[in-house]
């Protein structure tokens, strides 16, 4: 296994550009007309930073009955902007009929394949991928593999290993998030320690981060792409699009190629990484964050209930003997958890104020009979 994962091209997607490697291009393509006019304006504002040009060919969607690309009737349009503007292309490889349908039509077209999210975490599909590739003679094409949907690392780990174990060892990889059940700020959950330690255990993988697919809002391409670039990744994936917001797919997340110049010209690019470590604790700390917060709001849903309770059973909002209780098992609970018991108390007292404070609200609102908000 060791010597497969030693195989990975050192940072070669057969291109000739400097790090950080910054891929650009649609979510999908729409028309002829939409991809050309991203594609020149592109070219135009961003000639020595984009080299590659990402599209969406195939779109595997959730729903049936959205658009799920154009399919091969797009890829002469790719065609036109490799010859036109000299960047390489990048397209998703939903399947492997897909593959050899491409690669059979059209075989200088496409330079670089990646995997989708959806695809990875499917180990029948990337292996029939694999076996048309090897089939075809596609060794040497560059493949970039998304993370799976869900934070499994070794579903993405065991990825690349079969690609490396059938000798296809031009990979990278690409980051986008984890598709998250609560909600939170970002689309899908960036855990960044994740591609970190894959990182560690494959050095000589090149990550791309995918702001795009990670924020799922424009708003955020900026703050994702400079945190994936001080976790000292290779490059960027970012979605772009001549009209983002009548776009037909991913409509929130795309930027016009102009934007993509000013954010690409206001972030930093470090060599040194030594912060990373603390980006990393900072992201789990927002996410352990917003836990205690939402079971603050669950807690407080409880104690609602209880203020009717008590208010129909005519018993009093504030209960000192279980107050009493509440305070004496949280510390000990705390002390287990090896938390000093002052602290426990202060931030359970706290609690209970709010709690007690809120019942008599709630109380008054029913003896008003009227809605207060709280
Ligand atoms: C995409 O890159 O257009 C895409 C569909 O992304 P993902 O596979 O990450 O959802
Ligand atoms: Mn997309």
């Amino acid at each position: 296994m060791k010597d497969t994962i030693n195989n990975i091209k050192d940072w070669n997607l057969g291109i000739d550009c400097k790090t950080p490697v910054i891929i650009a291009g649609p979510c999908s393509i729409e028309s002829e007309e939409q991809v050309l006019e991203t594609a020149r304006r592109i070219y135009l504002s961003n000639k020595d930073s984009v080299k590659i040009f990402r599209a969406g060919v195939w779109k595997p969607r959730t729903n049936p009955g959205c658009f799920e690309g154009l399919g091969l009737t797009a890829i002469p349009y790719l065609k036109k902007i490799k010859d036109e503007f000299g960047m390489k292309i990048a397209v998703e490889i939903p399947d492997a009929l897909r593959l050899k349908e491409l690669f059979t039509i059209y075989k200088d077209v496409v330079d670089i394949i990646w995997v989708g999210a959806r695809t990875t975490g499917d180990v029948f599909a990337v292996q029939s991928i694999i076996d048309m590739m090897c089939e075809m003679h596609l060794e040497n094409i560059p493949v970039l593999i998304k993370n799976p949907i869900s934070p499994d690392i070794k579903l993405w780990e065991g990825a690349i290993e079969r690609f490396t174990s059938n000798n296809i060892n031009n990979i990278g990889l690409i980051f986008r998030g984890f598709k998250n059940f609560n909600e939170t700020k970002y689309r899908n959950t960036p855990i960044w320690k994740l591609p970190l330690s894959i990182k560690k255990k494959y050095p000589n993988v090149c990550i791309f981060g995918d702001p795009s697919h990670i924020g799922g809002n424009r708003n955020y391409i900026k703050e994702l792409s400079q945190i994936s670039l001080d976790c000292g990744f290779e490059g960027l994936m970012i979605e772009c699009h001549c009209n983002p917001e009548e776009a037909w797919t991913d409509a929130s997340q795309q930027i016009t190629p102009e934007n993509l110049n000013t954010l690409l010209s206001e972030l930093v690019f470090k060599d040194n990484h030594n912060d990373v470590e603390l980006s990393v604790l900072r992201d789990e700390i927002d996410i352990i964050d917003r836990e205690i917060i939402k079971l603050l709001a669950d807690r407080m849903d409880v104690s609602r209930k209880i203020a009717d309770f008590k208010e129909e059973n005519c018993l009093k909002t504030y209960q000192p003997k279980r107050a009493k209780e509440v305070l004496e098992t949280r510390k000990e609970f705390g002390k287990k958890m090896k938390l000093n018991e002052n602290f426990i108390e202060d931030v359970y007292k706290r609690i209970m104020d709010e709690s007690i404070l809120m019942q008599d609200f709630v109380k008054l609102d029913l003896i008003l009979n009227k809605n207060m908000t709280w």
